[in-house]
């Protein structure tokens, strides 16, 4: 055995990955950032063979998004195979055949619980080792339960989270065995929000639980919130703010009851979701990587703190050239680029070629029932002016709100935006357009766009 893994060792070093399991480039995750790096190793032009991808899910990469959007409609829901990468951003769509077509191993239902960086070896939960000769790491986040916090109950069947195709499987099951059901949600962020709309699509009841003020603090301000929470309203949502769960009460048949809040309120429940926020997956490279931010710290294109090493999409805290300063980005559009752009450097240093440092403009979305929001940059400044119709019970609702910092358009989001209006405000986040008068601004609305 000492022989062979010796013989195995010198044709890694070689740059002969003949091996089973021995990659030149494997990737660790199957997830939205694997799928998106695979299409751009093939466009890059690797061999057959190189390139590998491990992933705990048993499914070929798929757009994540799709998971708390269409996968969860009452009718014409989303199944695979069409949701696979890269049809989120009008790509072509990698089915299985596509990885075999390509020569990339795609090995699945395979969870690695061990990470020797130095030895570039992945040991998988059944023991087989996977070597590596460049690895990129895009294990992206795990969801927070509520046991995090100290409340007790959580492990009973009807308590459901949303992370992967798994997760959404026994939401459906459970919207189909409790039909008209009670649901509470907890959590008002962006898959409490995106949750809690289809589980209301779906007819159940629906009550949302969250600490804060108002929904997606780490976005809205508390007027756009206020237009959601009305809206929700309007649909039968019952929102209950400014306190959290305490304890879970499951009955004989170990399904949870009842959930109580620390305000004292008991509610009923059939299914309870638990979307509290996500922390990124470092947990298999704690003391063998630098962090930052709880992420895995890496440069302009992607390499982490060992050479040969990358990481990308939500695990990533990279240099936002745009602020100046470190950022981890949890969402779809980074994912993409991040992983097309860490591809693009590491097979261009192999060709002796320059790539440029990554330089992303954040941009984050949502589409519940009929609405639809858009926002580009950065929601931070001293002012944020507010601009259309906020009225929920309007046809087509369609307001925004601009971020100010030092004079300058910092952030832009829009609600009920069109395709030309979208991309007018992306661009206007690029420029960070000088603000005169605020008033005008107000005025303008999204019209100020078009005027750079
Ligand atoms: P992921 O796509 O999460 O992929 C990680 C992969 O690694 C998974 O396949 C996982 O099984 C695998 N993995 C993890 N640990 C191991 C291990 N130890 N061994 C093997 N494999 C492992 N963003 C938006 O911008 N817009 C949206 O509308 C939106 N909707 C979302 C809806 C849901 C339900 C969720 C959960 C997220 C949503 N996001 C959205 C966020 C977006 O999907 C993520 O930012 C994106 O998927 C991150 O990509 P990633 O490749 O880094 O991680
Ligand atoms: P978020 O961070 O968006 O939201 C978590 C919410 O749960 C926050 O409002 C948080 O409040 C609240 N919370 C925290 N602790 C508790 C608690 N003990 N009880 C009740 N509420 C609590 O995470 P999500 O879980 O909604 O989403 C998970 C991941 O999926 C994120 O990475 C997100 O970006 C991604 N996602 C993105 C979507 C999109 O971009 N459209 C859609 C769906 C998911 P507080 O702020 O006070 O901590």
């Amino acid at each position: 055995v000492g022989e062979k893994m010796n013989e195995a060792k010198e044709l890694l070093e070689e740059g002969k990955y003949y091996f089973p399991n021995s990659f030149k480039y494997l990737i660790l995750g199957g997830g939205v950032a694997a799928g998106y790096a695979a299409r751009e190793f093939v466009k890059q032009g690797v061999k057959a063979g190189e390139v590998g991808i491990i992933s705990e899910e048993s499914v070929a990469p798929y757009e994540r998004p799709a998971l708390s959007k269409g996968y969860l409609l009452p009718k014409n829901a989303a199944r695979l195979p069409q949701f696979h990468v890269c049809v989120g951003s009008g790509g072509e769509r990698l089915d299985r055949s596509w990885y075999e077509k390509n020569g990339i191993e795609l090995i699945l239902n395979t969870k690695i619980v061990k990470a020797a960086l130095e030895s570039k070896t992945l040991t998988s939960e059944d023991g087989t080792n996977f070597k590596f000769g460049t690895l990129i790491i895009a294990i992206g986040s795990k969801g927070l339960k509520l046991r995090d916090f100290g409340v007790k109950g959580d492990e009973a069947k009807n308590v459901l989270c949303l992370r992967d195709i798994k997760d959404a499987d026994q939401i459906v099951e459970a919207m189909k065995a409790k039909k008209n059901g009670k649901a509470v949600v907890v959590g008002g962020g962006y898959n409490g929000l995106e949750v809690g709309a289809a589980l209301r699509l779906n007819n159940l009841s629906v009550t949302m639980v969250y600490p804060d003020p108002w929904c997606l603090p780490r976005l809205f301000t508390k007027e756009i919130a206020e237009f959601y929470e009305r809206y929700y309203t309007s649909k039968g949502i019952r929102i209950i703010k400014e306190t959290s769960v305490i304890n879970l009460e499951s009955d004989s048949n170990k399904e949870v009851k009842k959930v109580k809040l620390k305000n004292g309120r008991e509610l009923e429940a059939d299914i309870v979701i638990v979307g509290i926020g996500a922390r990124p997956a470092t947990g298999l490279f704690q003391g063998q990587l630098e962090l930052n931010k709880g992420g895995i710290k890496t440069d302009g294109l992607f390499k982490t703190s060992m050479n040969d090493v990358y990481a990308i999409g939500d695990i990533a805290c990279f240099p936002m050239k745009m602020y100046n300063e470190m950022r981890r980005v949890e969402h779809v559009d980074h994912a993409r680029k991040s992983a097309m752009k860490a591809v693009e450097g590491i097979m261009g240093k192999g060709k002796g070629k320059v790539v440029e440092e990554y330089d992303y403009l954040p941009y984050f979305y949502s589409r519940v029932f009929d609405l639809s929001w858009q926002f580009y940059g950065d929601n931070v400044g001293e002012t944020t002016v507010m601009f259309g119709d906020r009225n929920p019970a309007a046809k087509k609702p369609k307001f925004g709100c601009y971020w100010i910092k030092d004079g300058k358009v910092m952030g832009i989001f829009l609600e009920g935006g069109s395709a030309e209006e979208n991309k007018a405000i992306k661009e206007l986040a690029w420029v960070q357009p000088k603000v005169g008068d605020v008033k005008e601004l107000k005025d303008k609305g999204v019209s100020f766009a078009f005027e750079l």
